[in-house]
């Protein structure tokens, strides 16, 4: 069997429904094959029509006069079909589910599960799911349950896999680490599924494959980062002078993480660093001192920020401090007048450290030496936005690697996909530091009663975020805007200069209003997210987020991050919608303000693919395996060392390692 072959090959299949199947992602036999159940229907234990009581009920039975008609007033299809069985009969009600009409064979019985309650006034069915009482029986009362794609509903991709039963046996083997025929077993027993250990089994040796590749694949870029070869830049002893001259001091987190880096680029492989630090811990100082160490050694430094408004403020506060050292900086962003003159100053090595955005990427862009590239909020950028930096360094030189995050990537991920990765951590803040006092407050009741806290910040010289979700008012939508949430704070607080800021604002006017914001004219900002990532603003002590259970975890941290900066206690003010009850996502901020806790809380809520969806465009969709799953975990990485002994596997097992190319993309820092 070719699994490379497209659906279509497969029995059942014509081109309308390849179509279909093609647009939800499963183009080839494989990924027909790997379209696992999300969840199985549990038929088994039936009891009969007579029997039944109020709840969840699993019965057997035939189907009469099943009719759909469309209910006006509340607008959607509903289906009501009689099941009977040899004690009586029971009516069943579906919405929007008008294919139910034409599932059931009057000749047939089918098993069902659903709630018996009480609707109308009689006792009905509700929702039940439906199957095939044939299948059924041959798979202990397991009913696989598929996402559906439009027209292939669950039912429709049963019937497919069904279609390819006898298949299975031609699936060939994947993996040498394993048993022949695993593969094959598993998938089917996956599918087809005879008991919930068969179950069990079955998802154990996916998630080992799955995972086997994705540890296979980070553990092959790093020897394929190792093969690189960059200028070897020494520690420079000037880097003790700039420490000391300093308004503050290091804390020992930065001196560690600094020390790391300089030992990294003093060697002729790149480096390929994450400096993970929670927000305001000081990572851009680290970088500072990375990039004036690299320019003392010769090399140019590119500095990559996710946004004009950071790019400006990493701009501002670099050069006030690297240019007294002769470090000559230049910003480089989608609002830069006379592009082609910097181009030209940066071609020439006259500019020392270009700081930008994704503007720096462009292919006219050329360094003389480009000796270190420093990404800040790493996760912003695409896998192809680093490769292209990196093809930037001439003389066939990589550039060293250095990464910067305030998301921290949990331990458990951190040994999977970033499993070969060196990681320096800040886990301390700098002293003088005041904890953020949280609170989630129900938005209806207590907006006003916030107005006389705002008034004590203002007056003490301090400012305020205020965070809205949309940019413009939406019918449909509970959430202010960022607009008429201005317009009402300004008829609050005529006195104060209000302003608000969003994404679709000209950078030109980003950035005016955030000058205006830094400089303390302006009292309250309110705006969308557009401030969560990096900006510094130390004076701003208070937050208010509106909608605030509409963000993530890792996204209300960071927002939150923005205040607490300075030596003032600050305060941060999560704002549910109407009387909702306040989601985990937000108690669980309201007790810690420690973004490493957060980020293992928020890969058990959400799954490793949303966290790191944003790194790598929502790819990172693990099929079956979690990261919960240490002893598979162990195992993969153990026998992925052993598999890459044997230099010629990677020429066997083709399909493994065309494979991998995804994941290695995915685990990859550059
Ligand atoms: P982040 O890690 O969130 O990027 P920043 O680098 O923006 O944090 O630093 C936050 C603030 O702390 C900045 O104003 C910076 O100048 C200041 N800072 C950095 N290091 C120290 C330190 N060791 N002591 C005091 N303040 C520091
Ligand atoms: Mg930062």
């Amino acid at each position: 069997m070719n699994l490379e072959e497209s659906v279509e090959s497969l029995k059942g299949i014509g081109p309308k429904t390849a179509e279909i199947l093609k647009k939800a992602g499963i183009k080839t036999v494989r990924d027909f094959f790997y379209n696992l159940p999300k969840d199985y229907e549990n038929f088994s234990a039936p009891t009969t029509i007579a029997a039944m009581q109020p709840g969840k009920v699993v019965i057997k039975g035939r189907v009469t006069a099943a009719v759909s008609r469309f209910a006006k007033f509340r607008r959607l299809t509903v289906t009501e079909g009689v099941i009977r069985d040899d004690t009586g009969f029971v009516k069943a009600v579906w919405f929007n589910q008008a294919y139910r009409v034409n599932q059931f064979k009057p000749d047939k019985e089918y098993y069902f599960t659903g709630n018996f309650e009480l609707r109308n006034g009689r006792f009905c069915l509700m929702s039940p799911s439906a199957a095939e009482a044939d299948e059924i029986e041959r798979s202990a009362g397991l009913a696989p349950i598929y996402v559906a794609h439009g027209k292939v509903k669950s039912t429709g991709f049963k019937r497919l896999i069904n279609n390819s039963r006898d298949r299975f046996a031609e699936i060939p083997d994947f993996l040498p680490t394993v048993p022949a025929g695993k593969r094959r077993e598993s998938l089917f027993k996956i599918h087809f599924p005879k008991s919930e250990k068969s179950i069990k089994e079955a998802r154990d040796y996916l998630a080992y494959e799955e995972l086997f590749e994705l540890i296979l694949a980070a553990k092959l870029n790093r020897s394929e980062n190792d093969k690189l070869e960059s200028l070897a830049i020494p520690y420079n002893k000037k880097i003790e002078k700039f420490v000391s001259d300093l308004p503050f001091k290091l804390t020992n987190a930065q001196r560690g993480a600094a020390w790391e880096i300089f030992k990294d680029m003093d060697k002729t492989t790149p480096m390929n660093r994450l400096l993970q630090g929670d927000v305001g811990s000081g990572k851009t100082m680290v970088a500072a001192m990375a990039a004036y160490n690299a320019i003392l050694g010769g090399a140019q430094v590119a500095l990559l920020a996710p946004t004009a408004i950071l790019a400006t403020q990493h701009f501002e506060s670099l050069s006030k401090r690297l240019e007294n050292y002769g470090v000559k900086v230049a910003l480089l962003t989608g609002a830069t007048k006379k592009k082609d003159t910097l181009k030209s100053a940066i071609k020439s090595g006259e500019i020392n450290l270009v700081i930008g955005t994704h503007a720096l990427l462009t292919d006219d862009t050329e360094f003389k030496n480009l000796g270190l590239v420093v990404i800040d909020e790493q996760h912003r950028f695409g896998v192809e936005q680093r490769q292209k930096l990196l093809l930037k360094s001439p003389h066939g030189l990589a550039p060293h690697f250095l990464a910067m995050t305030a998301t921290p990537i949990p331990r458990s991920l951190q040994l999977t996909v970033f499993g070969d990765l060196d990681v320096s951590i800040l886990n301390e803040l700098p002293k003088g530091r005041q904890p953020i006092t949280t609170k989630i407050l129900a938005e209806t009741s207590t907006r006003e009663s916030l107005y006389p806290k705002i008034r004590e910040t203002i007056n003490a010289g301090q400012q305020v975020y205020w965070i809205c979700k949309a940019i413009d008012d939406n019918p449909s939508s509970e959430a202010t805007s960022v607009k008429s949430r201005t317009e009402k704070l300004k008829k609050v607080f005529p006195d104060y200069t209000i302003e608000f800021l969003h994404g679709r604002m000209k950078p030109a006017e980003k950035d005016a209003i955030m000058e205006r914001f830094a400089s303390g004219e302006i009292q309250i900002l309110v705006s969308t997210t557009v401030v969560e990532v990096g900006v510094d603003v130390p004076n701003s002590t208070l937050m208010i987020i509106e909608n605030a259970e509409n963000y993530g975890l890792a996204q209300l941290h960071q927002l939150r991050g923005r205040v607490g900066r300075g030596s003032v206690a600050s305060f941060c003010y999560l704002l549910t919608t109407g009387d909702n009850q306040p989601t985990r996502r937000l108690r669980e901020l309201e007790k810690s303000t420690d973004g490493f806790y957060l980020a293992e809380v928020d890969l058990k809520l959400r799954g490793p693919g949303e966290i790191y969806g944003a790194l790598q465009h929502g790819a990172l969709d693990l099929r079956i395996a979690t990261f919960s799953d240490t002893k598979l975990i162990k195992q993969a990485r153990d026998d992925t060392e052993v598999f890459l002994k044997k230099p010629e596997n990677m020429l066997k097992y083709k399909e493994l390692m065309s494979g991998i190319k995804r994941y290695q993309q995915l685990t990859t820092l550059n």
